[in-house]
């Protein structure tokens, strides 16, 4: 099949596009380079199956492919909050862009969408059903509603045009080919522990999140992506497992043997104060749990920054 993933020269673009290959596909990677790299898919360029491609998804793009994977959007909040209206763009019209082409192609199309939906939610864990605790003209607004619209814009596709969609509410998901400014708190913990430099803990550190390791996330959207047709989300993707923001800290501390100090800074506006999926859907509807747990992904991933910094 030909594939295009867009977003593909990020963190999780990198490593569809690679297993996608792995798997015998042709890959057509989009990236306009705003949070991804070069460096992530230099791996790639010389196998005649993948292309890269420089674009834009706010607008249009003519391509012949049968799958659709639209990951482009930057993830952290530090770079989401950036340009916030660009952000915005990203997720509304570039869903839109993506739909039209899968419409125009009778392609299925998957959107990469995140436990943002539900805001700082009341309802722990979090299942699908639950329609989320939002601020709409808040700073993290431009991410969690774009990616509300994208969500109804698939929706509506589906039920006006009868499109095949596969809608994934990604829960928040670390490992190699993380950027090292990339400002998420998995990155940061462990750079700034293999560099000896404090560990900046926003608030007291008792918020919680759920970590995912990359290989298995993709594993998950792999089998959405290739589910019946009556599967179409929104499906919950990621590790049960819960933290608090103190707890990961240190768990890379033991991990990385540093002798980094925890600091505490101002909690953002906005961050949401538990998170964890209920990923019972997933479980049911595409036989998919997380067999990685966080010290087996903090290893993998402390073993890439540690030679990427000492590559300099
Ligand atoms: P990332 O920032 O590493 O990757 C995003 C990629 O999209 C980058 O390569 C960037 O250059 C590209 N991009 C951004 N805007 C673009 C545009 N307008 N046109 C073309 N390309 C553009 O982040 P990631 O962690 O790999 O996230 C990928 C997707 O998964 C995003 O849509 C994100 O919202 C979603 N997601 C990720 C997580 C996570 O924990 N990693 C959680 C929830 C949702
Ligand atoms: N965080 C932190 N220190 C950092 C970066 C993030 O304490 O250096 C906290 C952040 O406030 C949030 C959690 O870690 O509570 C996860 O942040 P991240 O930006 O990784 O993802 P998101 O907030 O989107 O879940």
């Amino acid at each position: 099949m030909r594939v295009l993933v867009t977003g593909g020269a990020g963190f999780l673009g990198s490593h569809l596009c690679e297993r996608l290959l792995n798997e015998g596909n042709e890959v057509l990677c989009v990236d306009n380079f705003y949070t991804g790299r070069k460096s992530n898919v230099l791996h790639l360029l010389d196998n005649p199956e993948f292309e890269l491609i420089r674009h834009d998804v706010t607008l249009p793009l003519m391509v012949e492919v049968d799958q659709i994977y639209n990951l482009a959007c930057p993830a952290s909040p530090v770079h989401y909050q950036h340009d916030p209206i660009h952000t915005m763009k990203t997720s509304v019209l570039g869903a839109m862009n993506m739909l039209d082409l899968a419409k125009r192609l009778g392609a299925t199309v998957f959107q990469a969408s995140t436990s943002e939906v539900y805001g700082d939610p009341e309802v722990h864990p979090q299942p699908e059903s639950y329609w989320g605790l939002v601020n709409p003209i808040g700073i993290r607004s431009c991410y969690d509603e774009g990616k509300r619209c994208a969500e109804t814009l698939f929706f509506d596709h589906q039920r006006q045009f009868e499109l095949s969609i596969k809608v994934a509410r990604i829960f928040n998901t670390y490992g190699p080919r993380m950027n090292p400014d990339d400002g998420r708190v998995v990155s940061n913990f462990i750079v700034q522990a293999l560099r000896g430099e404090d560990i900046t803990v926003y608030g007291e550190g008792n918020q919680t999140r759920s970590f995912c390791y990359v290989d298995d996330l993709i594993e998950g959207f792999v089998r959405l992506m290739n589910s019946d047709s009556s599967v179409t989300g929104p499906i919950n993707l990621g590790n049960p497992g819960e933290f608090t923001v103190r707890e990961l800290a240190e768990h890379v501390i033991d991990l990385t043997g540093s002798s980094s100090k925890l600091v505490f800074e101002p909690l953002p506006q906005d961050d949401p104060r538990q998170r964890r999926p209920d990923i019972t859907k997933a479980e049911s509807q595409l036989g998919w749990q997380p067999g990685i747990n966080l010290d087996e992904g903090l290893k993998k991933t402390i073993t890439y920054f540690e030679n990427l910094l000492s590559a300099g």
